[in-house]
């Protein structure tokens, strides 16, 4: 087993070119949400840092040591790197948990599966065929496909390995090298993990791992011209800006943005249900994930049963110490994002909302972090600011509906397409509803659930792209079409060829 010897130190280097190496900038302070306080310092890279981790990364890519790594002999190293992903787990929640404030059961139940998104690229890439193009005449054509060069990964503080692997396992899969600039408030497991792909046999320099500041490190890594593919998980506004930078050198992007989820309850179904897959719904990761389902409509015949029954969970969720295994939800990532939240319940309650849960802050013993109360506004519309924009905390507006239409025209009426879910018991309803939502995902009478294999990302302000699945694994590279002439005579355009023969 190997060990982790990084996650007892106080400061934390770089990882470039499989070395640990300072950065130009201030350290970083990282600090635990639960207690407030600095836990440890992470090394902050500068333009010219990702500059050299850009570099080695193309050298990497350019020396053929990965890109040219017999198919099977790659996929095996993937997959001894999901094997110390596995033997080194205990380490990796701790240290999320620590560094995002995630309950230790949440960050089990996701970062657990963490090792499948490695394994499972691998897999893809020993089934990959190429395609054989019925081009006219006698030419055997077909396709094949090459890695791109340099991806770019810069991901959110919400689920730090998570969002990196769902980037990071199709990249390296196809042969690209790979730049990950995680969250500066959350940049510990990234490092971790770039030593333990270096354990697993993936040459230096092609994975690097640079913790930085967003506009100068995160800035600096998109606009690089060396760059061939961004990945991008956060802020919508950020991510229109990536798309445009990456457009201008035709790079190419995936951007996965924010969220506005509806969660549609049809009165079909046992309030109870309902009211317990809207709580873990919206409130899971403190209604800090982008898939959150906190815009939650309700048919009217069962809109005041439902909403009592959501705000008796809302008061039974047990807040408190993320370590602690009986604790159902943690701080906030920071005291900035507390108070953001709570100036959302109060532009709620001043648009005429009817604060039915929460809408506090909440002091747990012993700890001085960000807690926010799971938070239910009733008689909500769906044009007001709460309905409308992402909040990104443990806040949930229900909105009354009448009809099965209207509940479509409301869930689709939004700036954002990223998720939804529908609870119904009508299986013809289930299915029928879901064709006509204009969102990236759709969960019928459940919420959250990701795999490798399926296709994530969103529509409208939620992004472009897909990450999981064949989707994402091909947007790793390009196609190229090789066309062999089978003709039994030679070319020769300029010998009175006749166009009849060309054929
Ligand atoms: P953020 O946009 O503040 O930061 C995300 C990343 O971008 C970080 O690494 C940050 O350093 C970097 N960054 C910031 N400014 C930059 C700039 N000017 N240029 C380049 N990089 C820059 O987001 P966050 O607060 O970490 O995460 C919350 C957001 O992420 C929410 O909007 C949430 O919906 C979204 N999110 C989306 C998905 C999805 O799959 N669609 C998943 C998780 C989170």
């Amino acid at each position: 087993m190997t060990a982790i010897t990084t996650t007892s130190q106080r400061v934390h280097t770089l990882l470039i070119g499989g070395q640990d190496v300072p950065g130009g900038g201030d350290l970083l302070d990282l600090v635990n949400p639960a207690t407030g306080e600095v836990f440890a310092q992470c090394h902050n890279a500068d333009a010219d840092d990702i500059d050299t981790a850009v570099r080695s990364a193309r050298n990497a890519f350019d020396s053929g040591v990965w890109r040219d790594m017999p198919i099977h002999q790659r996929a095996k190293i993937m997959g001894r790197f999901a094997d110390l992903l596995e033997e080194n787990m205990h380490e990796l929640y701790r240290l999320e948990t620590l560094n995002n404030g995630r309950p230790i059961t949440e960050t089990k139940a996701q970062i657990t599966r963490l090792p499948e998104w490695y394994r499972y690229n691998a897999a893809l890439l020993l089934a990959d065929r190429d395609a054989v193009v019925p081009m006219a005449g006698q030419y055997h054509s077909y396709t094949s496909r090459f890695p791109l060069g340099v991806v770019a990964t810069l991901s959110s503080f919400n689920h730090p390995l998570m969002i990196a692997s769902k980037s990071v396992a199709p990249a390296l899969a196809t042969g690209n090298s790979v730049v990950l600039k995680p969250s500066e408030q959350t940049p510990l497991t990234a490092l971790v993990i770039g030593r333990l792909a270096l354990d697993a046999g993936i040459p230096p320099g092609v994975l690097n791992v640079v913790p930085g500041l967003g506009p100068v490190a995160g800035a600096a890594l998109v606009e690089h011209e060396l760059v061939d593919k961004v990945v991008f998980t956060g802020g919508t506004e950020i991510g229109r800006s990536i798309a445009v930078a990456t457009a201008k050198r035709f790079a190419k992007s995936t951007v996965e943005l924010g969220g506005k989820t509806p969660v549609i309850v049809f009165d079909d179904i046992p309030v109870q249900v309902a009211a317990r897959g809207a709580a873990f719904g919206g409130f899971v990761g403190a209604g800090q994930t982008c898939i959150a389902g906190t815009r939650i409509l309700v048919q009217r015949t069962i809109y005041e049963q439902f909403v009592e029954a959501l705000v008796d969970q809302a008061n039974h969720i047990r807040i408190g110490d993320p370590s602690a295994k009986d604790t159902q939800l943690g701080p906030v990532i920071s005291e900035r994002a507390r108070d953001r939240i709570l100036a959302y319940v109060q532009i709620g309650v001043d648009e005429g909302a009817t604060l039915v849960a929460g809408g506090h802050a909440v002091a747990v013993p012993g700890l001085d972090g960000y807690f926010v109360a799971p938070t239910v506004l009733a008689n909500v519309t769906n044009d007001m600011r709460v309905a409308r924009e992402e909040i990104f905390g443990p806040v949930l507006v229900v909105i009354p509906f009448d009809t099965e239409a209207d509940a479509i025209t409301l869930a689709n009426d939004s700036q954002y397409g990223l998720g939804s879910s529908i609870w119904t018991r009508d299986v013809a309803r289930a299915h029928r509803v879901a064709s006509k939502l204009e969102q990236g995902i759709v969960w019928v009478n459940d919420h959250h659930r990701l795999d490798p294999s399926s296709p994530w990302g969103g529509v409208r302000n939620s992004g472009q792209g897909r990450e999981g699945g064949w989707e994402s694994f091909h947007d790793f590279t390009h196609v190229r079409s090789v066309t062999v002439r089978t003709a039994n005579d030679d070319v020769d355009w300029y010998g009175g060829v006749s166009v009849e023969r060309l054929n």
